[in-house]
């Protein structure tokens, strides 16, 4: 996986594949195939929400170390249930994702075998990264681990448990975000030449954390710090790729735990306060995980409910409800389809009125018309 103009990440072919390995990529990769069933609803205690998916419990609180709930993205709820995982015993290590040392703008996949690695992939990384690149290998190593990723790399590991039983096996949890996208690289670099810094001087850049949500900060080489606001940075305009405007699971249905931020109205109105998080446990198994970390004193936790997701969470309605009405644009502008299967499209669109789906699916069409849907096919190297 690499990273190509305007920042995006894209496999990069290194040698011919063989139609049986294609296809197996075509089956696991998100962009391609989502899934929603992630059993949680073959359980009658689990209630199916349209929008926000299957719920065993909802619960809003932070990480007790305050170094923890400081550090992290928003109360260092990932964190503190991954620290959990690993002190207990319950995994042997925890997949993740962390910035990367040669290049701190950008992230790389994170294995953590302890608190001190946990909390070095804490925070949340806006920018391109492949958390799976070598999972397999992973799996190979034959120990259990806890997965955290966004929901479309939740549902990769999905669909790769279909093919590799293997996963079930050794990965208990999958755990994730609400997932809002993320814009191209670009929007990043533009705020290196606003601070006038430059991409390869950095030694620590950081998207959020140390506070609520936090400024978004760089380091260079000869120790000069600049940083902005979430909430001056987060006016600037962005772009970001196409099939995050279409994607049907900015929540992570398929995890068996959602993290979110507690914004009421789904934006901060201050820069920096205590950080706190909506935890959604989607399945028994996450439940009890979420229930096990609070005992232990890893969390602090009180009832919430799905309510508290709808109104931290505006942005997402739209866009589960609307997903039915991009994916009429799709089939009208010849596009091809990608699979989304049993994730509630129809039922979550008939919870929005018409107009509604006229505007979304107009929307979609234009920007099909515009060629937004289309980016250069292939990313081989070497004339491959
Ligand atoms: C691209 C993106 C979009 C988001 N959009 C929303 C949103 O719309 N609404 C909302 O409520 N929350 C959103 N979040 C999540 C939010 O920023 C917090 O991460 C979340 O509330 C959990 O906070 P925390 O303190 O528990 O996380 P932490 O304890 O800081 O842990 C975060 C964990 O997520 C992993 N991680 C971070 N970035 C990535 C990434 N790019 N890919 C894979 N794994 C990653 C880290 O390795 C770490 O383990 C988004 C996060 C990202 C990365």
């Amino acid at each position: 996986m690499e990273i190509v103009e305007p920042g995006r990440m894209r496999p990069v072919l290194r040698a011919p594949l063989a139609q049986t390995t294609l296809s197996s990529i075509l089956a696991v990769c998100p962009g391609v195939n989502v899934d929603g069933n992630n059993h949680a609803e073959d359980d009658p205690r689990i209630q199916i929400d349209p929008v926000f998916g299957p719920t065993a419990r909802v619960m809003r609180g932070f990480a007790s170390d305050d170094d923890v709930r400081l550090r992290a993205a928003a109360g260092g709820g990932l964190s503190a249930l991954a620290i959990y995982l690993v002190e207990s015993g319950t995994v042997d290590f925890i997949l993740h994702v962390a910035a990367s040392k040669f290049a701190p703008m950008r992230s790389t996949r994170h294995v953590s075998f302890d608190r001190a690695q946990v909390m070095e992939g804490a925070q949340s990384r806006y920018g391109p990264v492949a958390p799976l690149e070598d999972v397999v290998e992973l799996l190979d190593r034959g120990q259990r681990f806890a997965f955290i990723g966004k929901p479309c790399d939740v549902n990769a590991l999905r669909n790769l448990a279909r093919i590799d039983g293997r996963v079930n096996e050794l990965v208990p949890y999958m755990m994730t975000f609400s997932c809002g996208g993320f814009p191209d690289e670009l929007y990043y670099t533009r705020f290196l030449s606003r601070q006038g810094v430059r991409f390869e001087d950095l030694t620590e850049f950081r998207y959020r954390g140390y506070g609520f949500p936090g400024p978004i900060y760089a380091r260079t080489r000869d120790g000069r710090e600049v940083k902005e606001t979430y909430l001056e940075f987060r006016t600037y305009p962005w772009t970001s790729q196409f099939r995050c405007k279409i994607c049907p699971d900015h929540s992570g249905e398929q995890a068996d735990i959602t993290v979110m931020d507690d914004w009421p109205g789904g934006r901060p109105i201050r820069d920096e306060r205590d950080g706190f998080v909506i935890i959604q446990a989607r399945t028994k198994r996450g439940e009890k995980l979420l229930i096990d970390a609070h005992r232990a004193g890893y969390l602090r936790l009180e009832e919430s409910s799905l309510g508290a997701i709808y109104s931290t969470q505006p942005h997402q309605i739209p866009r589960k409800r609307g997903a039915i009405a991009r994916l009429a644009a799709l089939v009208v502008t010849g596009a091809r389809l990608p699979r989304f299967r049993r994730i509630r499209l129809l039922k979550a669109g008939l919870s929005a009125n018409p107009w509604f789906h006229l505007r979304t699916f107009f929307g979609t069409v234009g920007r099909m018309l515009r060629g937004d849907g289309r980016e250069a096919a292939s990313f081989a190297r070497g004339g491959e």
